[in-house]
């Protein structure tokens, strides 16, 4: 086995000699072996991080030299795009073709902060006084630790990484433990790309370990994470007492809202996608429905009838439209989930139960599943289940269906359904989430910001202000006309010789 450490610029075996083994969430086999850290590898990591961006090797680089270099990155990723797509699928169970166009997606990430570094120009403020120029330039924060989930590997780091590195930071990079190929992959791209040594590395091992560790050392200037709510609660904990600066991306209970006026065929198949695309395991999956009353018998009715017929296959079935939850111990979460739902008296329509196709038994499915007759009080209306679960509740005024769209601690996303725009407006502006797709379900572009509200999180990502989050802003006051103060009353009245 390759060593799959990436520290100060060096490829190296964990100092324990830990190995950790990925399994494949299709059927259980060993997909590979990698390094697990020890906490001497990562204080390595955080010591590499934390000289070379002291030492001002790439924070000298110009806003030009670093968007080239990321521009590179997006070339090589382009160039080897098919074989880390299919990493991706053996580590996280999904779809080969969902892979490709998740990759697809990380080189428009890179290609996007490549773009806007270009552009990057500090500027002077009038601040009123002839005599000044205020100048306002952008620095990088210093050394971050990169945290990322397992449900999109790559794309969540990319999103991540990319800024990191064209402002200038030094960063560890920690993927899941369940999915850590395409990060080892993209390093092997950040070293083959110029990037210089000690200002990327790679560290590997679990989070509650090594972490901890990179979320609450006082070298870290900032964590930026992607992942559940509890584990954005204990970092946030973990990084008070430094005072670092937190970027957190969390989990969501996303409103889907279609009103008794849309377009209900592309309303019904954009909720299907949204709820049940990559098995629910979407943050943004739009798992909460509320549809009017007037027309829930319809909608629901063609929901459960379309939820039957999704197709479960593994990564290489080119008929399957969806793929299998990660793994043993986020199955049986969603089997609670389920059974939690049922004895609070959510009514099971369809689902909920594992697959039990011949050869989907050794592997992670679970059916789609649609809960019925639920309320804002109810678990699994309030809870990511993070699985293929819908609940319906209804509405019966625009204004209710606003106020429940945001009965939830949850901020991410939520969708809205209806011909008349000037409502579908109201609502989306009504809404306290992140991202408001109005007749539309899903998608998102780079150059648009993403991040939740309230308890989905505190950052963003994408568009311009992703890249703000790994920057510091200076102001630099001169004086071109110095004098005096006129504070001081100096009784010796004589000037400085
Ligand atoms: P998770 O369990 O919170 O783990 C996320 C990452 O944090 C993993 O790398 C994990 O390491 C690490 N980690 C665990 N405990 C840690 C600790 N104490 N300190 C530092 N790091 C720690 O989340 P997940 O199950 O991977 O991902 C699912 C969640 O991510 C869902 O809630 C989903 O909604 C959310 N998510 C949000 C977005 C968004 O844009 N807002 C996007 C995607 C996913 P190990 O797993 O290797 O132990």
């Amino acid at each position: 086995m390759a060593a799959t450490l990436f520290i100060d610029g060096k490829w190296r075996a964990s100092s324990a000699g830990r190995i950790h083994e990925v399994r494949s969430p299709h059927d259980g086999s060993l997909v590979t072996t990698v390094d697990e850290a020890s906490a001497a590898d990562v204080e390595d990591a955080i010591d590499a991080a934390r000289k070379s961006f002291d030492s001002g090797v790439f924070a000298c680089w110009s806003w030009r030299e670093r968007s080239e270099l990321v521009g590179r990155i997006a070339d090589l990723l382009e160039r080897d795009a098919k074989l880390i797509a299919k990493k991706e699928s053996d580590d996280t169970g999904k779809r080969l073709i969902e892979a490709e166009y998740d990759v697809a997606d990380v080189v428009a990430t890179f290609r996007h902060f490549a773009a806007l570094g270009e552009k990057h120009d500090d500027h002077i403020v009038d601040v009123g006084l002839a005599h000044v120029t205020s100048r306002i330039v952008s620095e990088p924060i210093g050394v971050c630790s990169l945290i990322g989930p397992w449900n999109y590997p790559l794309l969540q780091i990319a999103w991540k990484v990319a800024p990191a590195l064209v402002a200038g930071c030094s960063f560890i990079l920690k993927p899941s433990e369940l999915t850590p190929e395409s990060a080892i992959h993209l390093m092997q791209l950040v070293e083959e790309a110029g990037t210089p040594l000690g200002v990327a590395n790679l560290i590997l091992g679990p989070g509650s370990v090594v972490g901890y560790a990179l979320t609450t050392d006082p070298r870290i200037d900032m964590v930026s994470f992607t992942g559940g709510l509890s584990t954005g609660k204990t970092i946030m904990v973990g990084a008070a007492p430094t005072i670092k600066r937190l970027a957190l991306e969390l989990g969501g209970k996303n409103p889907h809202i279609i009103f008794a006026d849309a377009d209900l065929e592309a309303a019904i198949d954009n909720a299907v996608t949204g709820a049940f695309l990559h098995s629910g395991q979407v943050c943004s999956a739009g798992t909460r429905l509320i549809v009017e009353r007037s027309v829930h018998d319809q909608v629901v009715s063609e929901i459960v009838r379309r939820a039957k017929e999704i197709r479960l296959g593994g990564p290489e079935d080119l008929s399957a439209e969806t793929g299998p939850l990660i793994s043993q111990s986020h199955f049986k979460s969603v089997e609670n989930y389920v059974a939690k739902g049922v004895a609070e008296g959510a009514r099971l329509l369809v689902g909920g139960v594992r697959a039990n196709r011949e050869d989907l038994v050794n592997g992670w499915y679970f059916l789609p599943t649609v809960f019925d007759g639920c309320t804002t009080d109810m678990y699994c209306v309030q809870e990511e289940s993070f699985g293929p679960i819908m609940t319906v509740e209804v509405f019966d005024s625009e204004r209710e269906a606003i106020a429940l769209g945001n009965d939830t601690i949850f901020g991410l996303s939520g969708g809205v359904w209806s011909r008349d725009l000037e409502k579908a407006a109201r609502v989306a502006a009504g809404l306290r989430h992140g991202t408001i797709w109005v007749n539309d379900y899903g998608p998102y572009r780079p150059a648009a910001e993403w991040g939740g509200y309230k308890q989905s999180g505190n950052g963003r990502e994408l568009g311009s202000h992703g890249l703000s989050e790994y920057l510091e802003i200076k102001h630099i006051w001169t004086n071109n006309s110095p004098s005096k103060s006129g504070w001081f009353h100096d009784s010796s009245g004589g000037d400085v010789q």
